[in-house]
């Protein structure tokens, strides 16, 4: 069988165009390699102008449901204190990608797509159409599809069957992010930029009433927080432990912590998460609804 178009990665830009292209009527296989619902790192905002998309998609209301906290200004702070606050063009949104994208993967599986989880493409043969595209599943099991049309949706993975340039990805820095989730922690209706030497620290309010941390820094700062998440978050930059004392007493921590790390600036150059908790993530929200069968209900 050949199918209209196959989508890699059911991420927010895939799983948004298979939910497109099946309301148009198209056979759509979208695939992803992890189980859903998943935790990414991420800032988790939504900037304004995405709700103009999401309405154009015909999604706006899917993001609604999940309860995206709004976020009207942001404010950056300088290492020296110095504090600037900036007024949005409209309202954003704050929402984890564990909710947003498991959401959007419903609306593709709802709008007819076939949602297939688990499963990683490993090779796609582009050299005459119908397109041939290599997969694996979770068991390791190989097989093959067929498609008139294949988009890679990756993300900042490398294109299933390209390898790295090393040359190039060596003459890149490497940064590491790191995300957490609190709960107990009053923030305002904005998103909260620390800036320092060699990355910064973003802090955004999420639905559910948690915040969401998550720190973007070259791979020499999170060397010396000793390679570890919780050290990096903890220890923090000088302003953010400022910050800590200043307005977040009683915040305690609502889950895991996740890394990734990569090279910016080039997909081709970029890596596979260094500490991806995606394990201990899925036993912690004990959901195996959606393994390799389709997209079903959240249930955490
Ligand atoms: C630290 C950090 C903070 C950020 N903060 C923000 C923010 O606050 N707001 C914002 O708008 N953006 C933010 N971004 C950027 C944002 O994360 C990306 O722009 C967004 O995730 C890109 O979406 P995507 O769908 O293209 O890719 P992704 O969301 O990365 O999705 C790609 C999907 O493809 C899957 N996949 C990969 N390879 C395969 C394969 N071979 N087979 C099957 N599936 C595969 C992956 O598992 C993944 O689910 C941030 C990025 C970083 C690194």
């Amino acid at each position: 069988m050949t199918h209209d178009i196959v989508i890699i990665g059911a991420g927010v830009a895939g799983s948004s165009l298979a939910t497109v292209l099946a309301g148009h009527g198209w056979d759509v296989l979208l695939l992803e390699r992890r189980q859903l619902p998943q935790h990414k790192v991420c800032g988790e905002f939504l900037s304004p102008e995405s709700q103009a998309s999401l309405r154009a998609m015909s999604l706006y209301d899917t993001v609604v449901a999940l309860g995206p906290r709004p976020i009207t200004h942001a404010r950056l702070i300088a290492p020296s204190g110095v504090r600037v606050r900036v007024e949005l063009p409209g309202t954003a949104w704050g929402v984890s990608r564990l909710a947003l994208d498991f959401a959007l993967a419903q609306a593709a599986e709802h709008a007819g797509a076939q949602v297939r989880l688990g499963v990683t493409a490993t090779a796609v043969q582009t050299s005459a159409a119908p397109y041939r595209i290599t997969l694996r599943s979770a068991s390791g099991q190989p097989a093959l599809v067929q498609a008139r049309a294949v988009v890679v949706a990756c993300g900042r993975h490398p294109l299933p069957g390209l390898r790295p340039d090393r040359a190039e990805a060596r003459a890149r820095p490497t940064y590491v992010g790191v995300k957490c989730h609190y709960a107990g922690v009053t923030l305002p209706p904005e998103v909260r930029l620390y800036l320092f030497g060699g990355g910064y620290a973003g802090l955004a309010p999420i639905e559910g009433g948690r915040t969401n941390v998550c720190m973007l820094v070259t791979r020499e700062a999170f060397t010396r927080a000793g390679s570890s998440v919780a050290a990096m978050i903890e220890a923090g930059p000088r302003s953010y432990r400022r910050a800590r004392a200043a307005g977040e007493r009683g915040r305690r921590r609502a889950g895991r912590h996740w890394s990734a790390s990569g090279r910016l600036g080039s997909l081709r150059a970029n890596r596979r998460c260094g500490s991806d908790d995606s394990a201990a993530v899925w036993r912690r929200h004990g959901n195996g609804a959606s393994r390799g069968r389709g997209v079903r209900a959240a249930g955490q």
